[in-house]
């Protein structure tokens, strides 16, 4: 799905990143040039690096609970270096996922899949508490299927990231859906998103009355082409989660009880 290692995140939605998860396997065109991938296999062989297995999928079980141990409230996405719905993630491990997530109550998690299906199997099994957004990715028409899974998941905030933007997203339908994030891609080997597709995707957004954030529209380093559209900036968000606001009397409290 993306990008850094580190809890402060540079990717622009987000204010942190956790990865419980690392490694993966391509699955689409939106994967041809995955960061994660590039990132992680410089490291393979390097030995006691964390990358040291390269990005052969690593289930990092003393990152389980480390959300809670962050006590301001973040927004924080989840496995930015790996695909939480990956098959050989057992389920038990994504039960544990959730768990944590539902016990930082306080954070707001955003988890971005390229697997959907998995996650509307699992659905059932799985707590949606309300600060736990569920989101995949969509990167040309042939793709739309993915947003038919997400809809079968009762996650409180359903978002999309069109993000290698490769193609029109015509026919695009929207119920359901709380959150567009369109971008273009970056780096060796770009492929640049025609204005047409964006803006199609914007005015869906508009007319239906969910929140737009355009990105940037890639090229040989993420801002090369800056990221207006038709002469503006898109930042649109969901509200914040009643969770986050809750977090005002739970570290009332904490304090309280536990003196800190
Ligand atoms: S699903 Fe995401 S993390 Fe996995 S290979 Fe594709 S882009 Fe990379």
């Amino acid at each position: 799905m993306g990008h850094r290692l580190s809890y402060k995140s540079a990717i622009e939605w987000t204010e942190a990143t956790w990865n419980p998860v690392t490694g993966c396997t391509q699955v689409s065109p939106g994967c041809d040039h995955c960061y994660a991938l590039r990132f992680a296999e410089r490291f393979r062989g390097v030995r006691g690096h964390p990358y040291e297995g390269g990005f052969d999928l690593t289930l990092r079980y003393a990152r389980l609970s480390l959300p809670l141990s962050w006590r301001e409230p973040r927004t924080i996405f989840v496995n930015s270096m790996s695909d939480l719905f990956h098959k050989d993630v057992p389920d038990e491990f994504v039960n544990g996922v959730f768990a944590t997530m539902e016990a930082a109550h306080w954070h707001t998690f955003q988890v971005l899949t390229k697997r959907p299906q998995r996650a509307a199997r699992m659905a059932t099994v799985l707590p949606w508490p309300p600060n736990v957004w569920l989101g995949t990715s969509v990167e040309t028409s042939a793709y739309l299927w993915r947003v038919d899974a997400l809809r079968r998941v009762p996650a409180s905030i359903r978002f999309l990231s069109c993000e290698p933007l490769l193609g029109s997203l015509g026919g695009l339908d929207l119920h359901g859906i709380g959150w567009v994030i369109v971008g273009g891609e970056s780096g060796y080997g770009h492929r640049p998103p025609e204005i047409h597709w964006v803006r199609e995707i914007r005015d869906l957004c508009a007319s239906e009355d969910v929140p737009f954030f355009f990105k940037q529209w890639g090229g040989r380093f993420p801002k090369e082409h800056g990221r207006q559209l038709d002469g503006r900036t898109h930042d649109g968000r969901p509200p914040i989660t009643p969770s986050r606001q809750l977090r005002t009397s739970a570290t009332a409290a904490e304090g309280t009880s536990r003196g800190s």
